[in-house]
């Protein structure tokens, strides 16, 4: 059984110039919920001013269906952002940081070790206050300023979170440059390091066409967790750099050619796709939502 996190109403509309509505963020999740998607980045506790796109965090978990079987998830990128994601019921903090020094520096005017000290301390505050808390560490295949990103680096900042109180990690190729073998070898390492019952999870984009074969690369490794956003979105043809997520309902539909179970209706995600294509007004980059279940 694969588990699905749909990251396309946080990191797909965050990469998205049309701004959309509440109420249209809203009606996707639900889309989602009715496909049988039951993990969801919905928000990200990010500053409004720096991010328009995701300013009606509050607002949005407020209106969103509240079911048990439901998870929703909120990014959390310093204390101030911490601060609002505990008064509001989101139920899972996704705690970043990338692990590139130069790419950090630029992002979040930090370097790693100054963001894995900051973060630590932001970790153990949303589990004493009764948050779930994942760790991501982005620019985990590559920074594309730095290059390589040595796989102890990311090792380092995943121990130092998982001590912190981090109950699962996932690691996120944020700009596209991952490959299948080196995802192999990444996440066999950080097994050995870590043990096999440590939650992992991938976080891929498709940048430069590789988002699938990295998935199927993660799944051979052992990995059952996956994000994706629907329809690939994210990746807008007018910035300057596409940068879609993997795209869900092509990933399920590997994943059902295979025979393996996500829980999900593949004909649902698809039509959600279709319905989200017509509310960005820009042809989405899904491979799934143009060719039909066979
Ligand atoms: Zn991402």
């Amino acid at each position: 059984m694969i588990e699905i996190c749909e990251v396309g109403p946080r990191d797909g509309l965050q990469n998205e110039k049309k701004m959309i509505s509440t109420e249209t963020k809203a009606e996707l999740i639900a889309k989602l919920i009715d496909a049988g998607i039951r993990n969801i980045e919905a928000v990200s506790f990010v500053n409004p001013k720096v991010v328009p796109q995701m300013a009606d965090a509050e607002e949005l978990l407020k209106v969103l269906p509240k079911r048990k079987d439901i998870r929703y998830g909120g990014l959390v990128l310093s204390r101030s952002g911490l601060e609002r994601a505990l008064r509001t019921d989101v139920h899972l903090l996704h705690v970043v940081t990338t692990t590139s020094d130069s790419f950090n520096l630029r992002n979040a005017k930090r370097s790693v070790n100054q963001a894995v000290d900051e973060l630590s301390k932001v970790i153990q505050e949303g589990v004493s206050s009764h948050k779930g808390v994942a760790g991501v560490l982005g620019t985990a295949f590559g920074c594309p300023f730095e290059g390589e990103v040595p796989v102890e680096r990311v090792l380092t900042a995943a121990e130092r979170f998982l001590d912190a109180g981090c109950t699962e990690i996932t690691l996120a190729d944020t700009t596209g440059m991952a490959n299948p073998l080196q995802v192999q070898k990444v996440v066999s390492e950080f097994y050995n390091q870590f043990g096999k019952d440590l939650s992992l999870g991938l976080h891929f984009h498709n940048t430069r066409g590789l988002g699938l074969a990295n998935i199927l690369a993660g799944y051979q490794a052992g990995v059952r967790r996956f994000d994706s956003s629907i329809g690939g979105l994210g990746g807008c043809p007018f910035a300057p750099k596409a940068v879609g997520n993997a795209c869900t309902e092509d990933m399920v539909n590997m994943f059902n050619g295979m025979g393996i179970e996500t829980g999900t209706d593949l004909d649902k995600l698809i039509q959600t796709a279709l319905w989200l294509e017509n509310e960005m007004e820009r042809p989405l980059d899904g491979m799934m939502m143009k060719a039909g279940i066979a």
